[in-house]
Parts: structure tokens; sequence; C-alpha cells
């Protein structure tokens, strides 16, 4: 007997599954008014409430049961966030389907990978991103028909065929349906992660894993979301899920805020400002973006409470400057495709409260510490277990039950899971004593000079220290003296400012040796930097700069 079956007695309590549709109907049940707002392409508003979002998932139900979906079946969407969006998140699983959400900025070789590797059914598109599926739709073997949804933007591009129309099918439908039972470790959803080498790999999650998921989300301690929030995802529900934040919103009946494309900038402030959001959540990129349009044009933002940045490193300037400037929280928080995604939540504890702020940003610009449920281990060259003394780097690997334990449809041995049950997340980091795990890098983008670790994050974060600099990456070269050689690209908030070089030098003598700094051909000055299809720093694009 293990440390775990001590003392288990089985049916002592109710097994209720902890599924999809109990999200649902607790929204449609407790928090009928609660309002979904989406900004459609166009720029126009439409508002509806959990009330009306529960018929249409019905109808959209037996649509799918109509065109065919059986338990199993994968169903694609390609689409931004919208209620339509939502209401798929929901019909699909609670039919006992598998909604696949297909990230939009894919390559098309990467695309029809995945959706061959998925094996769709069905593919649900917003129409102005339909075009991009045409020329693929030959290759696109499993995938029966496209159901469309009018996003309200440029439908210019030639679409695919065989096409419905979604409010056509919708209305057609009737309202009363069965919600089919089954088991809670039923698959709801995958997502497909770009990772570092090989093909995509694919993260099915399962109606529990999602369940408990938004569960942890929504603790006082993590994201707390709650009824009263209008809580506004700027992380598209393409990507893992949208964070999880759809099921945590309709499980507590927060409203929620859907951006149409992606938004930057005046547009997000905006939306910010006319909807009263009080929580936000999104990638670094976004939130430098619109401080910098918050700092030249004044917006009313102060229902504004708490900005959740994860998905790449929050630097320090910014956590400090929301909350100085606009008495806004950022809450730094940690995860991965393969993590549901969220795995870490940066509160301060209460004691950590009345330090001084600067002794405050050095615990708020880790990653935290782990969400309950959620177990972390730092894990050194030979697999050995490291100590958290907030020093010693190794790779993170976690555990939980909302952290994936093989890839998709995918038979290939792969050591990022391990025999003892834990997954190696490919990022460096180290834990300090009071448990807030901090991300130095990732595996593959560590420096190695003269034998020695350079994180390039925080060398990343250095340079952005300076108020002159927006943005910064850093990269490793091929040194034939030191191994590799830190490059430094920098993006200034205005071109035509006199920085140089040196000064960039400078600013990196502060934190860093004489035998880490970049030599001074190795310093960029770039209007913007690449990135990925999720707003993250494209490194390898900037690497393959270097080659060309
Ligand atoms: P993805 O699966 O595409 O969401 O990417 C997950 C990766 O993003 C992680 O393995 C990290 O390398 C990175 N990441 C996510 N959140 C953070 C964060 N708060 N700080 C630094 N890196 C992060």
């Amino acid at each position: 007997m293990t440390e775990t079956d001590e003392g288990f007695q089985p049916g002592l309590m109710m097994d209720s599954p902890l599924t999809i549709t109990a999200i649902l109907r607790r929204a449609a049940q407790f928090f009928p008014e609660k309002e979904i707002v989406s900004r459609l392409n166009d720029g126009s508003i439409h508002r509806y409430t959990y009330r009306d979002l529960y018929p249409r998932v019905v109808r959209l139900m037996n649509v799918l049961r109509d065109l065919g979906v059986r338990p199993g079946d994968r169903v694609a969407t390609f689409a931004w966030n919208s209620f339509r969006h939502l209401e798929l998140y929901f019909a699909v699983p609670c039919l006992g389907a598998i909604l696949h959400t297909v990230n939009i900025r894919l390559f098309p070789e990467q695309l029809a990978y995945i959706l061959n590797h998925a094996g769709d059914r069905l593919m649900f598109a917003d129409k102005s991103l339909a075009g991009l599926l045409a020329p693929l739709q030959a290759e696109l073997k499993s995938i029966d028909s496209y159901v469309l949804m009018d996003d309200r933007g440029d439908t210019s591009a030639a679409l695919p065929t065989r096409v419905w129309d979604y409010e056509e099918l919708l209305a057609s439908a009737t309202e009363t349906g069965l919600f089919p039972g089954f088991p809670e470790t039923t698959a709801a959803s995958l997502c497909y992660t770009s990772g570092t080498t090989g093909e995509p790999k694919g993260v099915l999650y399962s109606h529990r894993s999602v369940y408990l998921h938004a569960m942890g989300c929504c603790m006082a301690d993590s994201f707390a979301i709650r009824e009263r929030e209008v809580v506004l995802p700027v992380v598209p529900m393409f990507h893992a899920n949208a964070w999880g934040l759809p099921f945590a919103c309709a499980m507590t009946g927060a409203n929620q805020v859907l951006t149409g494309s992606h938004l930057l900038g005046k547009p997000l402030a905006d939306l910010i400002e006319q909807e009263r959001v009080t929580w936000a959540a999104g990638v670094p990129t976004v939130w430098n973006l619109l401080y910098q349009h918050l700092k030249l044009h004044s917006h009313d933002l102060s229902h504004l409470k708490v900005i959740v940045v994860g998905g790449a490193a929050a630097p320090r300037f910014l956590i400090e400057n929301y909350a100085r400037d606009f008495g806004i929280t950022m809450l730094h928080a940690w995860g991965m495709t393969e993590t549901s995604p969220v795995g870490s939540v940066c509160r301060l504890k209460a004691e950590m409260e009345s330090r001084p702020e600067q002794r405050r940003l050095e615990v708020q610009v880790k990653q935290g510490i782990p969400v309950a449920n959620v177990e972390m281990r730092l894990l050194g060259e030979e697999g050995e277990e490291l100590p958290w003394n907030g020093k010693q780097a190794g790779e993170l690997a976690v555990r939980g039950p909302w952290v994936s334990r093989s890839y998709y449809n995918n038979s290939e041995p792969n050591a990022a899971f391990t025999e003892d049950g834990w997954f190696r997340t490919g990022d460096i980091a180290t834990i300090d004593a009071s448990g807030y795990m901090e991300i130095t890098d990732r595996k593959k983008d560590v420096i190695k000079s003269r034998g020695e670790w350079i994180s390039s994050v925080e060398m990343e974060n250095a340079t952005m220290m300076h108020p002159t600099v927006l943005e910064a990456a850093v990269v490793g070269r091929p040194d034939d003296l030191r191994g590799e050689s830190p490059v430094v690209f920098v993006v200034l908030r205005q071109p035509e400012q006199a920085f140089r070089k040196q000064d960039v030098l400078d600013v990196l003598k502060l934190r860093f040796a004489r035998w880490q700094l970049p030599r001074m051909a190795d310093i960029h000055f770039v209007a913007s930097l690449p990135k990925t299809g999720v707003g993250k720093l494209d490194k390898k694009a900037l690497r393959r700069k270097l080659t060309e």
C-alpha cells in the first residue's frame, strides 16, 4: 500500500462527475443575467447572457448530431474570441465529442499536419479566416464540411466549398435535447503545441481536468475569478483553452468580454473602459503596448484592478509601472499548453505585504507558487532533485490532475514524461525557500558562454529596465572563443531617440559580469521583434536572422 492508499475506502462520498456540462448548467441556473459581450471585427458589440447562451448550446448540440458528429469525434474551430466560439466550447464537449481549437496563425503546412493528425470531422471557422483554409481544403482529408461564422470581418478571400452557415443551422435546429452522460475522464478538448523539435504535439484535456483547472483558477490566492468580476481574456480562444477563463467565468458567473480579432493599444483601452472590465489576462507584449498607450492618452480604467500576465516573463518595470501609475495589480502566472495551462500564480503572502516596494517587486517578478493540486520539482542534469534555495537552477518538472500524461495519438517515447509520473517542462527555474518559482530560461534559450549559463530572460529584463527601451530579445550565437555569445535586439520607444550601443552595454554592466556581456557588434537596434502565433517572442526567427 502506498502513502496515498492508506486509509482509503471506496464509495464514502458521491462521485458526481466533474464535467463541462455541470459548468454550463450552473451558469444558466444561477447566473442567467450575467453577460457575455463580444466585440465583432467591424467594432460593433454583441451582447447576451448565460440565459441566452444555454438554449443556443442545446441547438448547436443538435446541429452537431445532425451533421453526424458522434462521441469521441474531433470538431475543429478556427476562430477569434466570440460568443459563437464560446458556444462551441460547451456544445462539442457536452456531446461527448472533442473540441479542437486550431491556432489561426500557424503556417499552412502546420495547419494541414495538425488537422490531419487530429482527424477532425467538421470545421467551424470565422468567415474572415476561412480564406486561409480554402487553399488547403484538398489536403484536409478527414473534414466533411465547413460551418462558417459571420464575424463581420473581411470576407473577400475565396472560401472553402461544402459550407454551411452557422446561424442558419442553429435556426433550423430544435431547442430541446438530451445531454448525454459519460464519465468525467472523457476527452473534452484538444490543443496542439508547436513545441521545440519535431512535429506539433496534441494535448488532450478531459472533462475532469478542465473542471478542476477552472476551480484552481477561481481560488482566491490564484486568479480569484468570482461572480462580480468582468473578465477580459486577451488570450486567444485558440490557444490553451484561453487559459481556462471561459470555463472559470461560467462556473462563477463572471461576465466575460470577448475581443474578436486580437486587440492592442487604443481599441483594447476603449473596450476595457466601455465594458468596465475589472480583470484581464494576456501576454506581456499586450500589456506593454497598452501601457505605452495609456501614458499618452487618457482613459478611465478605474474599474480594472487585476491584470494577469503570463505566457512569457513579465518585466519588472511593467509590474512596477502599472501599480504606480494606475493602481493596477499585475499577477504573474506561469503555464504551458501541457498544464491546461495554469501551473503557478504569484501572489504575495500576507507577511510580504509590509515589505518595502522594491523587495515586494523581487517576489512579484517571479512566476509564483504552484496552484493547489499542482506539484513542482527542480531537476539537475542527471535528473536528481535540486534544493529550493532560490539560487540553484534546474529543469522544472510538474505533476497534477490537469497536467498532461502523454501526447495525443503519439506512440513515440517522449522523455518529457518521466517514468515516475512527472512532466519535464523544458523550462529552467529556481525555487526559493518560500516556494516561489522563477523561470530563468527556456532550456533551449539558455546561453552557455565559457561553460557558464547566461539567462537570456535576465538580460532582456535588464535591457528593458532602461526607460527608452520598449522591448528587447536576447539569443545566443555560436562563438569560437566563448562557445556561445549573447546577441541583443533592442526596440526603442521612439526610433529617433539617441540611444547607442554603448548605452545598452552600460545598462547591462550594472547586472552582468564582463564575460557575460554581448560584443558591441552583437547589439542590434530593430524596428520590431518577431512574435509567434500567440504573441510571444519568436526566438527561432531571431536565430534564423543571425544566419541569413
Ligand atoms: P505554450 O505551451 O505555448 O503556452 O508555452 C509555454 C511556455 O511559455 C512555457 O514552457 C514557458 O517557457 C513560457 N512561459 C509561460 N508563462 C511564462 C512566464 N510567466 N514566464 C516565463 N515564461 C513563461
